[in-house]
């Protein structure tokens, strides 16, 4: 496989783990099902780990397997490229989402850009829902207008809306 084209499919591998992730979000992880692990993450965490870290370790396992089985097991070049796609996600949604959106690690990042700000609020409105039926937003690299959000959060039925911190979305936009 040319470089070419381990590139583009590193690259759509990277793209479809957003739609998995979605869908995975919406209609596992709040089903009550997934909800067993994924309610610790919607809850107020005391100390560093949560059950919802589980599904991390859950989705390293094939991207191991794939970029083992590229490098050592004679899969072929494709498996090594993709297993990089789903290992390269990991790390930008462990960036985004735990580092900058929950401040799991310090930092002084500032979401400056359009883009960046609307992802970081995004998911804020998304815990801003603490039941498992209500919330809005399940992507993590995408997210519709904050605009909207805030509209469809309002005419959701279900919905447990956190009182104080979680609900006040405007602070979100201002410099740390
Ligand atoms: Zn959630
Ligand atoms: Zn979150």
């Amino acid at each position: 496989m040319s470089w070419l084209a381990g590139l583009a499919l590193f690259t759509a591998t990277v793209l479809l783990m957003e739609a998995f992730a979605y869908v995975l979000h919406r209609f596992v992880m709040h089903s009550k099902l997934g909800w067993a692990w994924h309610e610790s993450h919607h809850r107020e965490r005391d100390g560093w780990f949560e059950k919802n870290d589980l599904y991390a370790v859950v989705f390293a396992v094939p991207s191991i397997l794939l970029i083992w089985g590229g490098m050592n097991g004679g899969w072929g070049d494709w498996a090594t490229w993709s297993g990089a796609g789903v290992a390269f996600y990991g790390i930008i949604y462990f960036g985004f989402h735990d580092v900058i959106v929950h401040g799991r690690l310090p930092h002084r990042i500032v979401p400056r850009s359009h883009y960046f700000k609307r992802i970081v609020q995004a998911h804020k409105l998304h815990h801003a829902v603490e039941s498992r039926d209500g919330a809005v937003s399940y992507g993590f690299l995408y997210a519709p207008p904050v605009e909207r959000l805030k509209q469809a959060l309002k005419g959701s039925a279900g919905a447990r809306v956190r009182a104080a911190k979680g609900a006040s979305t405007d602070r979100s936009s201002e410099p740390a």
